[in-house]
């Protein structure tokens, strides 16, 4: 494996997530949630932070920007909706390939929780960055896109290999858990959500999860099982727009 990943909790619920290319040294941050945990965590590995890669606008992903910026020299590449709040030296579109040293990360487009939106992809490595469009057992809050866009987003991840591993940027999993479960009778998605618990108990991360794990037991991504206990629908899309309704009014 190429990549090496590394990742910490930060701010409230985030995570940082730092990637490296072991050939060169070269490494990355995604997102800059918060930029002194940051700078602080790739002084401690001895990583030289090269690249940042932003996933969307939200401060809670780009609003490091400048500071990680200021003290490396990093060069940011992001969707062109970050430049609203902080700097961005490359507008990235859909299917461009960037390198992080002899690494590559493919952009792939996820509208949807913002509009501009992008997750980072390596084939290689079977690695995708994939900020807050999906969760483990989630997906993101529908702040600018559709239901549609962000379904076909959704779908567009699941498209992936199974053994992706899905680095997301919330650990959102044990609530996420409990909604689960409302809807869900799936021995597997029991079984998933005990051990969430249990890790989040002890207070371990849930994040890396995998495409194939996400789609057995992720409830948006099983909308089309699900959805028939909130009412009608006659598309896929229909059946996500349900069960991302039933999450927004979901107390738990
Ligand atoms: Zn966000
Ligand atoms: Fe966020």
């Amino acid at each position: 494996m190429a990549l090496e990943v590394r990742l910490f909790p930060c701010l409230s619920d985030n995570y940082a997530i730092l990637v490296r290319d072991q050939l060169t040294g070269e490494a990355a941050t995604i997102d800059t949630p918060d930029a002194s945990a940051i700078l602080e965590a790739a002084e401690r590995l001895g990583w030289r932070l090269t690249r940042v890669f932003n996933t969307h606008w939200h401060p809670d992903h780009a609003g490091g920007n400048a500071a990680v910026q200021s003290a490396t020299g990093a060069i940011i590449y992001g969707p062109s909706e970050v430049s609203r709040i902080a700097p961005l030296d490359y507008a990235v579109t859909e299917g461009e390939v960037l390198e992080l040293g002899a690494s590559r990360l493919t952009v792939l487009e996820t509208p949807g929780h913002t509009n501009g939106h992008v997750c980072f992809y390596s084939p290689e490595d079977h690695i995708a960055f994939v900020g807050d469009t999906m969760f483990a057992l989630g997906c993101g809050r529908l702040f600018e896109g559709t239901a549609q866009t962000m379904w076909s987003s959704l779908s567009k991840l699941a498209a992936l290999p199974d053994e992706t591993l899905v680095y997301c940027a919330h650990e959102y999993t044990a609530s996420n858990a409990r909604f689960a479960l409302s809807l869900d009778q799936d021995a597997v998605v029991a079984a998933r959500c005990q051990e969430i618990f249990d890790r989040r108990a002890t207070g371990k991360p849930t994040v890396p999860t995998t495409i194939g794990l996400e789609k057995a037991t992720n409830p948006f991504l099983r909308a089309s099982v699900l959805a028939s206990s909130l009412g009608s629908f006659s598309s896929p899309d229909e059946a996500f727009a349900l069960v991302r309704g039933a999450k927004d009014a979901f107390k738990g």
